[in-house]
């Protein structure tokens, strides 16, 4: 953890960094690297789970030196607050069929669980060889569904975290690192 970088525009509105860009990369190669190994041969289908994976598959699949194919499928939860309410609405589907192939989950951060359960649940219905879930960054006070989750960067505290591809309200997507949004955000809206 270190102090947030106020001299920028957005800095100024997160009050603490929990994971910097740096520790993202190099946790983010080293995954890479072992999920490699691990597809190696298998081709596998590498699912972005739209928007907040954005900038981690993009880091992620240029860490898997292997051949692989990407797709992304949209998913959202109602409600535009900061707790997961549990119901979620099916907005992009995959492009192609995965029957037998290796599906690879990629998830910027995994909190309830119930957005993966849905995934998965509805995703074994089309007879894949398997599917992994990869997570950034995993909440595992917050979970109240059984999921498996193979691959996963970081533990994160239960709080609303911010950056390198999750928002509040649409905005801070684009901040390298991760951290926690200062509280007067909220009330200013
Ligand atoms: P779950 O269904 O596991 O409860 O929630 C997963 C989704 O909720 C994530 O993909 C993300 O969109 C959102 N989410 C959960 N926790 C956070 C958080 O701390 N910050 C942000 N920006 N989104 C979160």
């Amino acid at each position: 953890m270190s102090a947030p970088p106020q001299d920028t525009r957005l800095g100024a509105s997160i009050a603490e960094v929990l994971f910097s860009a740096e520790a993202i990369a190099s946790k983010v190669s080293q995954m890479g690297a072992a999920l490699a190994a691990h597809y190696e041969g298998k081709r596998p289908l590498v699912v972005g789970i739209l928007n907040g994976c954005f900038p981690f598959i993009a880091d992620l699949v240029r860490a898997m030196d292997i051949e692989l194919e990407v797709d992304f499928m949209s998913v959202s939860s109602y409600g535009a607050g900061t707790k997961s309410t549990g119901v979620v609405r099916f907005i992009k589907d995959l492009e192609e069929p995965i029957e037998g192939r290796h599906v690879l989950l990629v998830e910027d951060i995994i909190d309830t669980g119930l957005t993966l359960r849905y995934l998965t649940e509805a995703l074994y219905t089309r007879k894949p060889a398997s599917i992994e879930v990869c997570a950034l960054l995993d909440k595992q006070q917050a979970r109240t569904q059984n999921i498996e989750v193979q691959w996963r960067g970081f533990v994160c505290p239960d709080a609303f975290v911010v950056g390198y591809g999750l928002d509040y309200a649409g905005r801070y997507r684009n901040l390298p690192y991760v951290g926690v949004l200062d509280p007067s955000v909220y009330t200013k809206g």
